[in-house]
């Protein structure tokens, strides 16, 4: 299958309750006027959009509507899908010498991709399924168990490592996260990796405890790797809708977020809170993960994104 199906199926639950909404909007009115176009704002807010995001599209829609003339409440439909797509989009990169591997900057070798989230969002099985698709990509991946705290956190991520076919760095429960971090350093240049892909602790309760911590990696990172390209990547579930909107703010007020997984996307009809996140947080989302397979990690594509949604 291949990313356009897979994202399409795995937005299944959201593209119906989307849909039926919109559906029913369009079918009951014969020519588009001001109160269908509010009607659509409130199956937009439904969707989890969030009500800014859902204002700021009708009124792009309503200024497309008056410019292009449009009465027939079908080609709303079709405006809808690239005005999403719009909002969507990145930046255009505007430096020419940077080259991404999707949507990544890890051109060093070494590069590192530091992984965050709160427990239970997914992100050791977005590890494991990122070092797949960076693997498949010819890198030579390294993990570095940095969660620490939990046993089982190390002993899963060991799991996706063999699953993935790449290498794991890791040390018994409770030491130090930055030494973790430190020794697949090391481990890294000895063999010659690419990337290293870092595991962090989720507990978002004590968050000058996780700050220190990650501070503590990133001194460790800053002096073991100068200059090596870095990504910190955010783990939220997308099931939590617009609790992951607020999880994000929040981590993002500590840590520099370059870019978000969206996680169990396949599990929720709340989909929409993907163009809330992007309209909010300023930090593009980088992939998007639709299920518990190796393969269900797909890195984001706007306008494959906004074509699944309708
Ligand atoms: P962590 O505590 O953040 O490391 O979370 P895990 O990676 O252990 O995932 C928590 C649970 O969510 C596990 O049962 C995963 O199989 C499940 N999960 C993770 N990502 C997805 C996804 O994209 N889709 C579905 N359906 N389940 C997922």
């Amino acid at each position: 299958m291949g990313f356009f199906d897979k994202i399409k199926s795995g937005l299944t639950k959201t593209r119906n309750k989307i849909s039926d909404m919109i559906n029913s909007v369009v079918s009951s009115f014969r020519e588009v006027d001001e109160e269908m176009l509010e009607e659509l704002e409130e199956a937009l807010i439904l969707s989890d959009m969030g009500a800014d995001a859902a204002h700021e599209v009708i009124e792009q829609l309503r200024r497309e509507v008056a410019a292009q003339r449009l009465k027939d409440p079908e080609q709303v439909r079709e405006q809808l899908a690239s005005i999403l797509a719009g909002m969507l989009r990145g930046e255009p990169e505007e430096d020419a010498a940077f080259r991404s591997t999707m949507g990544l900057r890890i051109n060093t070798c070494p590069s590192i991709i530091l992984v965050v989230g709160v427990n239970g969002v997914g992100k050791t099985t977005s590890i494991g399924k990122l070092a797949n698709l960076l693997a498949k990509e010819g890198k030579r991946v390294i993990l570095a168990a940095g969660d620490t705290f939990r046993a089982a956190a190390a002993e899963q991520l060991g799991i996706w490592a063999e699953r993935a076919g790449v290498e794991i760095v890791r040390h018994e429960e409770g030491s130090d996260p930055a030494s973790v971090v430190y020794d697949a350093i090391q481990a890294a240049k000895s063999r010659g990796c690419n990337v290293i892909i870092c595991d962090t602790a989720g507990r978002l309760h004590n968050k000058s405890n996780l700050m220190r911590e990650l501070e503590k990696i990133s001194r460790v990172i800053d002096r073991e790797l100068p200059g090596a390209d870095r990504e910190t990547l955010l783990v939220l579930d997308a099931t939590t809708g617009q609790n992951a909107l607020m999880q994000a703010k929040s981590f993002k007020e500590s840590v520099s977020v370059t870019g978000l997984v969206l996680a169990k996307l396949d599990g929720t009809a709340k989909g929409g809170i993907v163009i809330a996140i992007k309209r909010e947080l300023d930090v593009p989302v980088r992939f998007v993960c639709v299920g518990e397979g190796i393969d269900d990690l797909l890195p984001f594509d706007a306008d494959d994104f906004a074509k699944a949604l309708f």
